[in-house]
């Protein structure tokens, strides 16, 4: 069917790039483009002699669009996947913008200097991407990713209207540390230790940093603490469903973690501001990712399951309706079939299939698009055949 570059070769892309290779039908070609090639290289001698997908590697700085450019137009990608971190997105939109490919991401751009999740950057390349005739899928992991496919698809087959969106991400995992992060730590850490915030009523209502606690019982999990906190989709989902009051995101952690998170914070550990040390400036918590258990070492320790999902409230033909749609997916067996544990499957398979999507032309609209504003039908078939089958609860319990 065609070609797909891939950017970065990490936790999440390693995934992706399993399950192009498992889907050879459609991946006809990748190209593992990263800033470390032999991880790439270790993977192509991994992979290429189970699949018929051809992988193709190559060195590549993705904060220096020339270099991008050069990269695409020597391969010529149907799409590239952006799976390098957030501050790549604009870098890499513009060469898709220079060489008039398709893009898509997992998670949306934020500056370096400023730990803030917002898609008014991205946003602003729409009128560009249309009149270059090319899309720009945003948010193609699990959440975002999965969570707006789950609400489009509510929205489309079980409500007239939805007003109440909570979207749980469970992670009832255990690798044995007392603390490490099951991705990208950097990213991790800016996310929790940021001020948490909802949408109510059309308004951004912010909180302290994990002021918000609730407890809920997991299926497949059991019992867990869980805290609000701002979360990217619930900008562009409470634009993109119709009749939304109030959507709140909430994210488990055990008290092991919070503790050892609660210190690094008061040590000024977690800091995104410069500091001099002997010399040379360094960023605390650049610092602090570099005496981390590297994520991609978590697989092989980590016992138990994901179960991440949305609750829904809303109406349909004038009545009160709940739903609940949900992925429950265990580490172990990710660790099996891919090498990575559940966090990494959970996001790097749902940026396969939303490649998968473009590059079948199933989902085909020149622009810059949020995953819910495409028909979620195909994409929740697609969840099920490879590796995410979801469940659904008509009567769940609701978060107060
Ligand atoms: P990793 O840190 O494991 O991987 C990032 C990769 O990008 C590394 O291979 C890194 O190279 C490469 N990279 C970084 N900077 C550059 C650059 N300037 N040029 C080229 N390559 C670069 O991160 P993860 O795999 O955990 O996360 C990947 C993305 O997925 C992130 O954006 C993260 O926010 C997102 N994510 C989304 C989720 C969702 O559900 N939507 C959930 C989890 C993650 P090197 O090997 O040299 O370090």
């Amino acid at each position: 069917m065609g070609k797909c570059m891939i950017i970065g070769c990490g936790g999440v892309a390693s995934v992706a790039i399993h399950k192009c290779c498992q889907n050879s039908e459609v991946f006809e070609g990748i190209m593992i483009a990263s800033r470390t090639k032999s991880k790439c290289d270790a993977l192509k001698e991994k992979l290429q002699p189970t699949t018929k997908t051809v992988i193709e590697t190559a060195q590549v700085n993705a904060d220096n669009v020339d270099e991008l450019v050069v990269l695409i137009n020597s391969y010529k990608p149907d799409v590239v996947l952006n799976l390098a971190l957030p501050y790549q997105d604009l870098t890499i939109m513009d060469a898709c913008l220079a060489t008039k490919t398709h893009y898509v991401d997992t998670a949306n751009y934020e500056p370096l200097d400023t730990a803030k999740f917002e898609y008014k950057w991205q946003w602003a390349y729409r009128e560009r991407f249309e009149k270059a005739g090319i899309t720009a899928l945003l948010g193609s992991g699990f959440d975002p990713g999965v969570t707006g496919v789950f609400s489009a698809y509510a929205m489309k087959h079980q409500f007239d209207e939805i007003n109440y969106i909570d979207i749980l991400d469970c992670n009832g995992g255990d690798h044995g540390y007392p603390f490490a992060t099951n991705f990208n730590p950097e990213i991790n850490i800016r996310e929790v230790s940021a001020k948490g915030s909802y949408i109510e009523d059309g308004k951004w209502v912010e909180t302290e940093p994990m002021e918000i606690k609730r407890v809920y019982n997991f299926k497949g999990v059991g019992e867990k603490d869980m805290y609000l906190l701002h979360h990217e989709e619930l900008e562009s989902l409470a634009l993109n469903i119709k009749g939304i009051k109030r959507i709140r995101f909430f994210m488990t952690f055990g008290q092991s973690y919070l503790t050892h998170l609660k210190c690094l914070e008061n040590v000024g550990m977690t800091s995104i501001e410069p500091i001099m040390y002997e010399g040379k400036e360094i960023v605390p918590l650049q610092f602090l990712k570099a005496v981390l258990p590297d994520p991609a070492s978590l697989g092989p320790r980590t016992v138990g399951k994901t179960n991440i999902g949305c609750i829904f409230r809303g109406k349909k033909d004038g009545k009160d309706k709940n739903y609940y749609l949900y992925n429950i997916c265990d580490h172990q067996e990710c660790y099996k079939e891919v090498g990575s544990q559940a966090i990494s499957y959970t996001t790097g398979v749902p940026a396969m299939i939303g490649a998968m999507m473009i590059m079948t032309g199933t989902w085909k609209k020149a622009g810059v698009y949020n995953i819910e504003e495409f028909d979620p039908d195909p994409f929740m078939e697609a969840l099920n055949k490879w590796g995410l089958p979801w469940e659904e609860d008509f009567d769940p319990t609701l978060v107060d």
